[in-house]
């Protein structure tokens, strides 16, 4: 079986997975408030998704994330993270985890955890009930709150993401920090990225963390640290709360050289970069025989186009995405 390694001898090791392009909120800067959904005739089988995280795994994936829309709104979601747990009792995979706007964690925690899920991503740009239902446009702060809280229960390591947005919540870094302490969170902070229509103009929301790391080093002592997820946050530790907190700043900084993954759609499409419209479609040969030689051709295949660097820039004057996908199509 071959490793999965690209033209530019980068080691293919983490696939993350959009599950489905659905989502119970409407984030102002993911999605539009209409925005058009795959027929479910497009949308792989759960079994179909098992099918083609499993060649990966044989292919070299040690790291799967589930993702989306949001994931824990797909029907049956369980069962896909139950059989996919299979490959972590085998050692062939080291970690299988999540990223959730939290919405339903009360519900799936525990069974998350009986899968062997360690650890997941929920993501909360505001602590601030009216501010949070405008961002998510209709989403319940205190349901994900009782998520959060039942999560913790469960014995789930989290990590909180938030979006920094300009005017939004660039005050509240300070209080979001200080929660995470409290509750044994790590924190980290996400430019915002041109990715899909979204009705607006990003250039106003858009916050370099350059800035906000200034600002959080007047009340913080922030020391930078190895530390390294093979993607692109660069992280700190928090002195007074002994937390990480990390910086995602693909516009400002470049951290393609060490980029591990791809990412794959819930229609069987994988980006071979978050930031780049190349893709191939893995759905065919799937379908087209019962054995996967095809399909690990075709990831093979797919491996050897996987772009050295994205295109990503937010600037005045230049209108319209830089990739005309939304973040819910490939999973952020
Ligand atoms: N629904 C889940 C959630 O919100 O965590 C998983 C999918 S969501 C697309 C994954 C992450 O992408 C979230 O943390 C979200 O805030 C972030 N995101 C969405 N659109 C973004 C954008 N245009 N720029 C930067 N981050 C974005
Ligand atoms: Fe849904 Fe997550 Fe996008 Fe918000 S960021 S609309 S929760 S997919």
């Amino acid at each position: 079986m071959t490793e999965m390694i690209d033209p530019f001898g980068r080691h293919v090791s983490y696939l993350r997975v959009s599950v489905t392009d659905r989502c119970d909120f409407r984030c102002h800067y993911c999605m539009s408030e209409d925005m058009a959904f795959l027929p479910k005739r497009d949308v792989l089988s759960l079994e179909e998704l098992d099918r083609l995280c499993s060649a990966f795994v044989r292919k070299g994936v040690k790291k799967l994330r589930i993702t989306g829309g949001e994931p824990l709104v797909r029907r049956n979601i369980m069962s896909l993270f139950e059989n996919l747990g299979r490959h972590l009792k085998t050692g062939a995979l080291e970690e299988l985890t999540l990223t959730t706007n939290g919405s339903q964690l009360a519900r799936f925690a525990e069974q998350l955890v009986e899968c062997g899920v360690r650890r997941i991503n929920v993501s909360v740009d505001t602590r601030d009930p009216a501010k949070f239902q405008h961002i998510t446009r209709w989403g319940n702060l205190d349901k994900v709150m009782d998520g959060i809280a039942a999560a913790k229960a469960a014995g789930l390591q989290i990590k909180i993401n938030a979006v920094a947005l300009r005017e939004f919540n660039e005050h509240e870094f300070d209080d979001m920090i200080a929660w995470c302490g409290d509750e044994g969170f790590d924190l980290t902070l996400i430019e915002t990225m041109p990715m899909g229509d979204i009705g607006g103009d990003r250039v106003d929301q858009y916050l370099p963390l350059s800035t906000v790391r200034q600002r959080l080093e007047e009340n913080w002592t922030l020391t930078d640290i190895p530390f390294r997820s093979g993607g692109p946050a660069r992280y700190v530790e928090i002195a007074e709360t002994g937390r990480k907190l990390g910086f995602i700043t693909p516009l400002t900084h470049n951290f393609c050289e060490s980029c591990n993954r791809v990412r794959l759609t819930c229609t069987g499409t994988l980006y071979m970069c978050l930031g780049q419209d190349d893709a191939a479609n893995l759905l065919e040969p799937l379908r087209a025989s019962e054995g996967d030689q095809l399909l690990e051709d075709a990831i093979d295949e797919a491996i050897g186009r996987k772009p050295k660097g994205h295109d990503f820039v937010i600037e005045r004057g230049r209108s319209g995405p830089a990739v005309s996908r939304h973040m819910s199509v490939t999973g952020g």
